[in-house]
């Protein structure tokens, strides 16, 4: 069975001394995803409020380089995904990498910076973050726009070089203008269902009708634990469960998975405080009622089968 999270702000968020041990009390680093998780999206992201869009290009160039540093040190315990090939080279004595970009306010004006992207071993693109872009409308938009002529070309792009598209942030709009032009499944690497509950600051859950979208697509949502998208009270890891169930019901056993969001928020479920938590929910899925076909579907092939649908 092998463990896969569609997204965690480790990458981006520790310090740089700290991406391979973090200090105690840490939701996440390098050295624990190396020993907790086969498959692990770390997301790259900058605000672009805090951040000229010259400037952002080159600090998140930054990131990427000190990232890939530690990443050259660790190299018997980390290795980066870019192919079919490498995900058939999973191994449990190493966590494969999965570099993603969250938003494509990262590419800064010019779409070959793509290319560049590509050539560091990016291979999923978030359309947006919260916010608007060049490319899309995010989840907090209020104008009603999505997908633009640029936004169209780089999802074209995307799919040609095999960077898969995430739709986590997307407005709906976005989310119904990409699926209308995507060729290759989509993925919604952390969100949660509308049908429980949609947070009210920006609606970023799917509706129940996106999810059946998504799944006759060919697509998988990955469930977040950030408790801001998950009920209206605090959250626990049962809030967390009932959002997989729900997915389930309505998009299929094949279309869901989980997408953390470790170090992504302030704090986690009770239960699902840091990544080790993840060891647990095999047993606690387990109990839920789902067999073992269900449980290694959820946990990771089902991100596993539509990576090997895009990647080159
Ligand atoms: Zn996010």
């Amino acid at each position: 069975m092998w463990m896969v999270d569609a997204h965690c702000d480790t990458l981006t968020k520790t310090a740089a001394t700290e991406l391979w041990q973090a200090p105690k009390g840490s939701q996440s680093d390098l050295f624990r995803i190396s020993r907790f998780v086969d498959l692990q999206f770390c997301a790259f992201f900058l605000d672009d409020t805090e951040w000229s869009e010259k400037e952002i290009v080159r600090e998140n160039l930054r990131l990427v380089a000190r990232a890939l540093n530690v990443i050259a040190e660790h190299g018997d315990e980390l290795k980066i995904v870019r192919s079919k090939e490498d995900l058939k080279k999973l191994a449990k004595n190493s966590c494969s990498l999965l570099f993603a970009l969250e938003g494509a306010h990262l590419l800064g004006p010019d779409l070959w910076m793509l290319d560049i992207y590509f050539a560091l071993g990016f291979r999923s693109l978030g359309l947006t973050w919260n916010h608007n872009n060049r490319a899309a409308a995010g989840c907090a938009d209020i104008t009603g726009t999505g997908l633009s002529a640029w936004g169209k070309e780089l999802i074209a792009k995307a799919e040609a070089l095999g960077i898969a598209i995430d739709l986590a942030h997307a407005s709906e709009t976005t989310f119904w203008q990409t699926m209308a032009v995507a060729k290759k499944p989509l993925l919604v690497s952390h969100a949660c269902c509308a049908g429980l509950y949609q947070f009210p600051l920006f609606p970023r859950n799917l509706t129940d009708e996106q999810i059946v979208a998504l799944a006759a697509q060919g697509g998988v949502m990955g469930i977040t634990f950030v408790p801001d998208f998950l009920s209206k009270k605090a959250a626990g890891l049962d809030q967390v469960l009932c959002q997989i169930d729900h997915a389930v019901k309505v998009g299929g056993i094949e279309h869901v998975g989980i997408g953390s969001d470790f170090d992504g928020a302030e704090e986690m479920p009770v239960g699902l405080a840091a990544v080790e938590s993840l060891a647990f929910l095999p047993q606690v899925l387990w109990q839920r009622g789902y067999d073992e076909k269900e449980i290694e579907a959820l946990l990771g092939g089902n991100f596993l089968r539509i990576l090997q649908e895009i990647l080159p």
